[in-house]
């Protein structure tokens, strides 16, 4: 059920830009260069390294957590971590934080992750425990990939975190362009050399997310290319997507198309 356009998709797409159920882009934090702030408070990664896991258009097995705590004083902490051999980064997150002294269940304070990986079920659930155990802490949570996305478990886990307040949206350009800029460690001169990810790959995501909030059934298929780590991306819609998923949205893919019936 595939339609033709009138307009170049662009076109529609920036008619509707300002729609409600468009993605509002957050407005994010100051960003800092690698030689000024408290380097004690904060850890670079390498390039490479940043290349290699929020790549949209690999499946890597690692995951990586870019995060920042902005706490009351207004002070900022800037940190990343990685998945280890039996837990999984958002619990090693949630462990160091309330293990030491610097959250107690009335600390309040906004914390922003861009996550390689979105969380699986059972990290889901962790992160809704702790945030219920500390109310004035705020989540938002930018991700590169979806985390097997066709687990029902795991798109339930999504949709309960969306419900208890967080905020999850795909990383987009100027995601990358921030995370470059304030959790890499770039060469001299190299501050604008954010990895240039097709918009595809994040569009699709986004696409898959919007199904995931909408408690429709997936419509973005995975599956890893044979001796590569490379993504192959395929659209499966089904008459309740068409239904239900705003038009530009579906546009944005750029592998729709719709034509007004008459
Ligand atoms: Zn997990």
């Amino acid at each position: 059920m595939h339609h033709s356009a009138r307009l170049p998709p662009n076109c529609i797409v920036s008619r509707y830009a300002n729609a409600p159920w468009t993605v509002l882009p957050l407005p994010l934090p100051p960003t800092e260069a690698p030689a000024t702030g408290d380097d004690t408070l904060r850890r670079r990664i390498e390039p490479w390294e940043f290349e290699a896991f929020f790549n949209p258009q690999e499946l890597r097995r690692e995951a990586c957590l870019l995060y920042q705590i902005t706490w009351s004083s207004h002070k900022v902490w800037r940190e990343t971590a990685k998945n280890t051999v039996d837990s999984h980064v958002e619990v090693n997150f949630i462990q160091n934080l309330t293990a030491g002294r610097y959250c107690r269940p009335s600390t309040r304070c906004s914390i922003l992750w861009f996550l390689s990986w979105s969380p699986c079920s059972s990290c889901s659930k962790a992160i809704r425990l702790f945030l219920s155990q500390h109310p004035g802490v705020s989540l938002v949570i930018y991700v590169a990939r979806l985390f097997q996305h066709m687990d029902p478990q795991n798109r339930q886990g999504l949709r309960e975190l969306i419900h208890s307040g967080v905020t999850i949206q795909v990383m987009r350009p100027q995601e990358y362009d921030y995370c470059w800029k304030n959790f890499v460690n770039y060469p001299p001169g190299q501050e604008e050399h954010w990895p240039r990810y097709p918009v595809q790959c994040m569009t699709l995501y986004n696409l898959e997310l919007y199904c995931i909030i909408h408690n429709l059934p997936p419509c973005v298929r995975i599956s890893k290319q044979r001796q590569s780590q490379l993504a192959f991306f395929s659209l499966g819609l089904e008459n309740v997507h068409y239904q239900r998923i705003p038009p530009p949205l579906l546009l944005l893919t750029g592998l729709v198309f719709v034509f007004p019936w008459k």
